[in-house]
């Protein structure tokens, strides 16, 4: 599965797990809340605001976002993904931590819990 994070190069993001590959997870960082940044450029029909008046991504009933594209599973604006989505680190200790708590989740047969 190719999503929107970044390969980090290990020399300079020494806290990146080399063996964790989103070719074998859930994606399950396309389920976060993905918070929009005035500088983002994303196609307004994608995107939506909270109660809270900040601006999104949205998401769909299952929690995934509505830019992935589900034939190819991979990010659909991959070329202009928000920045939160760029700084997202393959293997770091944010990504880690997800699928920490999404694989515990799972274990314990409890759906899965939106951020
Ligand atoms: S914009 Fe792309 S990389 Fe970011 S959460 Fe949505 S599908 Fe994933
Ligand atoms: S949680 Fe990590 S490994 Fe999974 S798709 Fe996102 S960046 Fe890739």
């Amino acid at each position: 599965m190719s999503l929107g994070a970044s390969l980090p190069d290990p020399v300079q993001h020494p806290g990146v797990d080399p063996a964790v590959s989103c070719d074998a997870c859930d994606a399950v960082c396309c389920r976060l809340t993905v918070v929009l940044m005035d500088d983002d450029a994303v196609p307004g029909h994608l995107t939506e605001r909270t109660e809270h008046g900040v601006t999104v991504m949205a998401r769909d009933e299952e929690g995934w976002c509505v830019a992935i594209d589900p034939r190819r599973m991979c990010c659909s604006i991959y070329a202009s993904r928000p920045g939160i989505c760029r700084k997202f680190a393959m293997g770091g200790p944010y990504c880690r931590d997800v699928r920490d708590i999404h694989r515990d989740e799972l274990a314990r047969g409890i759906p899965l819990t939106m951020y």
